[in-house]
């Protein structure tokens, strides 16, 4: 039988396999699997391609993570994360911890936040559904919060103008807090429990890489190909050829690869894709994150596992460290950090080392530049996906080509969204589930 072609072997490509009642043969084009979830080992320091700390909600996922990947393997992180801004770090999440800020800024984000959502000021905002992510920030938060932080931090991470996003994506990733929660927060008298990710679970060993190499060991019913790319599919032959020269006819494809890497394929394909597709692929944009992993001689100066840094004197958006969080993760008295920028290409790797180093310091992560071990630069090329104006009909375009072809997509990148771990793991599970053995 022409077993399901599965594209990519990330957490959802490994989902998809798991959840499979019918032979599945997944294509890999990295040297192994586990997509963004890979963990680097630089001079025996444990690198993730930044933080990612993993969130159960499903209880089968939590189970399956739990008694067949990760038994007795999980470590429940109670989160220590900051914003360093005006020279000083307070606890995150922003909006419910601004005591220790200057008091006028302080005052500037309880009242803002008052005027959005009980005062005249707000009114007009309150009364219809937010236009974009700008006036859902000032809808939820007010003018304080925004322009203290919620517009300047966003505008690094996204590296466009919160005007220019929609806020479908904001969901349970932005907490929106109560009054008396905001209150609390200025007062110095909050909890910082706040949010989706107050606590988190990340392996004992083996960095979150271990989740992805636990899923291959546990996979039947099929063939894992890695090291090999597809050239070219042709949705009507249902074939897809192969970088080595082979070609694999398909019962279904499933592709978690980004979608407009798939439009490239299928153009380059026997039976083509419509203009408007390619056209609509053309629209999709994403921004590309470099992080610059630093060791550090001696332990964390700080005690945060990650900070934000609204400001734009710091062109960082966030700096993470592995080892704050479990220390097992860099060798004895050595700290370890995760740089992060957002671009659109157009930062070298050198550039990323040298100001990933000043950010540190400026940011008092560290004492000095004399400490430092080394410094090293990666990339993700496409990370967040943009949701502009054009994502919406841009997306249903492709989608709605990809179900008349017979193909279906799961993943962050396959579906083109903001989502996270266990969510990747979710759509695998929908996708393959949509394909009954
Ligand atoms: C900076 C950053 C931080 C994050 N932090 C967190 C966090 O703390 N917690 C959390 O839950 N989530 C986090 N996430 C999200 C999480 O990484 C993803 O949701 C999840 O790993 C996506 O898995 P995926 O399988 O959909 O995609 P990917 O991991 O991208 O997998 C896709 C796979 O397809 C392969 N591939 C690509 N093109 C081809 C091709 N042409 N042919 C064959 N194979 C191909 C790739 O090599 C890759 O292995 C973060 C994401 C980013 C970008």
């Amino acid at each position: 039988m022409d077993p399901v072609v599965i594209l990519g072997g990330g957490l959802a490509g490994l989902s998809a396999a798991h959840f499979l009642s019918q032979p599945w043969h997944l294509v890999e084009k990295s040297d192994r699997v586990g997509g963004l979830i890979k963990t680097e080992v630089l001079d025996g320091c444990a690198f993730d391609a930044t933080g990612h700390w993993l969130h159960l909600r499903d209880a089968e996922v939590r189970q399956l993570v739990d008694t067949v990947w990760l038994p007795g393997q999980l470590v429940v992180h109670q989160r220590r994360a900051a914003i360093y801004s005006r020279g000083v770090f307070t606890r995150f999440p922003y909006q419910v911890n601004t005591h220790g800020l200057p008091p006028d800024v302080v005052a500037e984000n309880l009242i803002g936040f008052i005027d959005a959502t009980l005062g005249e000021k707000g009114r007009a905002l309150r009364e219809r559904e937010p236009r974009n992510f700008a006036e859902f920030i000032l809808r939820h938060m007010g003018e304080g919060f925004a322009k203290n932080f919620m517009l300047p931090y966003n505008r690094k991470l996204w590296t466009v103008d919160p005007a220019e996003l929609s806020a479908a994506w904001c969901g349970r990733f932005v907490p929106r807090p109560t009054l008396k929660e905001v209150v609390d927060g200025a007062l110095g008298v909050g909890s910082d429990a706040l949010g989706y990710n107050a606590t988190f679970l990340y392996p004992r060993e083996g960095g979150i890489e271990a989740l992805a190499r636990a899923m291959l060991r546990h996979l039947k019913g099929g063939e894992v190909s890695v090291g090999v790319e597809p050239v070219a599919v042709d949705w009507r032959a249902r074939r897809v050829s192969l970088s080595d020269g082979r070609s694999l006819v398909y019962k279904r494809l499933l592709s978690t690869i980004s979608l407009p890497g798939l439009v490239r394929l299928l153009a380059r394909g026997g039976a083509g894709v419509p203009d408007e597709v390619q056209d609509a692929a053309g629209r999709l944009r994403a921004t590309t994150v470099t992080y610059v992993c630093v060791a550090v001689r001696g332990r964390n100066r700080q005690p945060w596992h990650w900070i934000y840094l609204p400001e734009p004197e710091f062109t960082t958006y966030r700096i993470g460290s592995p080892s704050a969080v479990w220390a097992p993760l860099a060798p004895p008295d050595t700290s370890t950090f995760s740089v992060e920028y957002s671009h659109h290409g157009e930062l070298s790797t050198a550039q990323a080392e040298k100001v990933a180093l000043e950010d540190l310091v400026r940011a008092q992560m560290i004492h000095g530049v004399e400490d430092v071990l080394f410094a090293r630069a990666r990339e993700i090329p496409h990370a967040y996906v943009l949701y502009d104006d054009a994502y919406g009909p841009a997306r249903d375009t492709i989608l709605r080509f990809l179900e008349h072809a017979g193909i279906l997509t799961a993943g962050r990148y396959g579906n083109w969204e903001y989502s996270s771990m266990e969510d990747a793991i979710l759509s695998g599970r929908a996708a393959a589930r949509r394909l009954p053995g």
